[in-house]
């Protein structure tokens, strides 16, 4: 099957790319192993140089990288050009804190001396998403990299130019080629990929499904596995919340990336009291929102990253409304088949319908009401997923109590939920488990060994 770039605004097909059959595959293969025995004896500051040439290339060619998720799947420039900047400061980030993350940490016992070494592994397959197509990457690679392993990618089968561009950025700041490739492959030589010796470990970012593929076939070959899977998270504003200020960020949570993002806000819940109000003014935030050509500026908006996900968005939405939830802002395709997908809000959300249980990935807002903050509480962790959550409230040491209840990788009080190279990033129950970021993030794919020296 070839890999092709469609783009979602227009539907024409960009590019066309011949998939890497087997044997390119295991060539590839064999060479990352290759480069890893070397790599892995290279030294930090080495390894920063290069990553630091790597953020620079970032921050010049953001414009180039823009166009291309614009083109491949739908993100708005501006956004575009943030993406290739978060992903240079992540870089920089690891170029930094790489070798304190990772040096020998001394336990004090009976030994003599006894420490910590946090060694390398090998090389790493990452499974990635189209949806921050760099970001998901970078926050993988820069780490990986810098802990001297080797990363094979497999990207989204959507986007195979930011795949190849990446590789370029990589390779053009002085990276050794073998150290970091992409394959362009199907999901169905991942599965080969994952049983080869070489591979050493696997990490994936993307659906339930495929994260539970992946996790079986490391898991028959004792691998091990960071999964980044689904969300959908909470944003709970309390009666005492300023409400303007929520109303407005809960807009921008909803809507990143045409609201096709992990830790998107999903479910708004709400305090009784405040409901109404809410409602109207979401809606009058998500309406003033623009639609258009990802590639013209001024596009608050662009269309799914594929007319699949809309049309599967489009079920989800009506499903639920049969089921009793209620339309608060009817949006939607304009047709079956088109990317296209205005935003919609969904209130009376309850036990029994889709919008209760299930995770949309796309620009649906779900309002459900709490009688208090207990109540609040209670709906927020009545979810299968547990990756991010926010609470909004003025009385800020309640907010800190409440983040502590709510089961969730990362909850934020008074603000949207976002990843940032400093803090850890991952969830809990069907979200994944294993961290991404921060000292966490770099100490995934590392050997932890210990020494002792009697
Ligand atoms: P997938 O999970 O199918 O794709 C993510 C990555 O996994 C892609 O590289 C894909 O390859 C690969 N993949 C898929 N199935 C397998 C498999 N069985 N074995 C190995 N690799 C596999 O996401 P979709 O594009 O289909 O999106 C569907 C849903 O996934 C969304 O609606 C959303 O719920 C969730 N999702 C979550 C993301 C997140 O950030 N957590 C990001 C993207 C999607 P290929 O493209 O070649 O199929």
């Amino acid at each position: 099957m070839p890999i092709e770039s469609v783009n979602p605004y227009t539907g024409r097909t960009e590019r066309t790319f011949d998939a890497f059959s087997w044997a390119e595959t295991e060539r590839i293969l064999a060479e990352a192993h290759t480069a890893f025995a070397t790599w892995r004896t290279t030294d930090f500051d080495h390894r920063s140089k290069l990553m630091r040439r790597a953020a620079e290339l970032l921050r010049e060619r953001s414009d180039e990288l823009a166009r291309l998720m614009a083109v491949e799947m739908g993100k708005p420039l501006a956004d575009g050009r943030a993406e290739a900047n978060k992903c240079a400061l992540c870089c920089d980030f690891y170029a930094d804190r790489a070798a304190e993350f990772l040096a020998d940490e001394f336990i004090e016992t009976e030994a003599q001396r006894s420490f910590i070494a946090y060694e390398p592994l090998g090389a790493v397959l990452a499974v990635m998403p189209w949806n921050f197509p760099f970001w998901q990457v970078v926050r993988f690679a820069a780490p990986a990299l810098m802990a001297g392993n080797v990363g094979l990618l497999k990207h989204a089968s959507n986007v195979p130019q930011c795949a190849l561009a990446l590789e370029k950025i990589f390779h053009d700041a002085g990276f050794p080629p073998a150290t970091f490739r992409t394959l362009l492959i199907g999901s169905d030589l991942v599965e080969k990929l994952i049983a080869d010796d070489r591979v050493v470990a696997v990490t994936l970012t993307g659906s339930e499904p495929a994260g539970a593929a992946v996790a079986a076939t490391a898991g028959h070959h004792i691998k091990k596995t960071v999964l980044e899977l689904g969300g959908s998270d909470a944003f709970i504003v309390l009666a005492d919340a300023d409400l303007p200020l929520a109303a407005k960020t809960a807009a921008q949570a909803r809507m990143i990336n045409s609201g096709q993002s992990c830790i998107a806000a999903k479910r708004f819940i709400i305090e009784k009291p405040v409901i109404k109000e809410f409602i109207a003014q979401l809606k009058e935030h998500l309406q003033a929102l623009r639609y258009g050509d990802p590639l013209a500026e001024g596009t608050d908006y662009g269309p799914l990253a594929r007319p699949d996900l809309a049309d599967e968005l489009t079920e989800q939405v009506e499903d639920s409304v049969k089921q009793g939830a209620k339309t608060e802002l009817e949006g939607g395709q304009p047709e079956p088949g088109s990317a296209q997908f205005a935003p919609v809000i969904l209130s009376n959300v309850q036990p029994g319908q889709r919008a209760y249980t299930e995770e949309f990935f796309g620009p649906v807002a779900l309002v459900l009401e709490a009688q208090d903050a207990d109540d609040a509480i209670r709906l927020a962790n009545d979810s299968r997923f547990g990756l991010g959550g926010s609470v909004w409230t003025r009385d800020v040491k309640r907010g800190e109590q409440l983040a502590r209840q709510v089961q969730a990788g990362a909850v934020f009080v008074n603000s949207l939920v976002k990843s940032a190279p400093e803090v850890p990033f991952g969830g809990i129950k069907k979200s994944g488990y294993g961290r991404e970021l921060s000292h966490l993030g770099i100490r995934e794919f590392v050997n932890q060994k210990t020494i002792w020296i009697a």
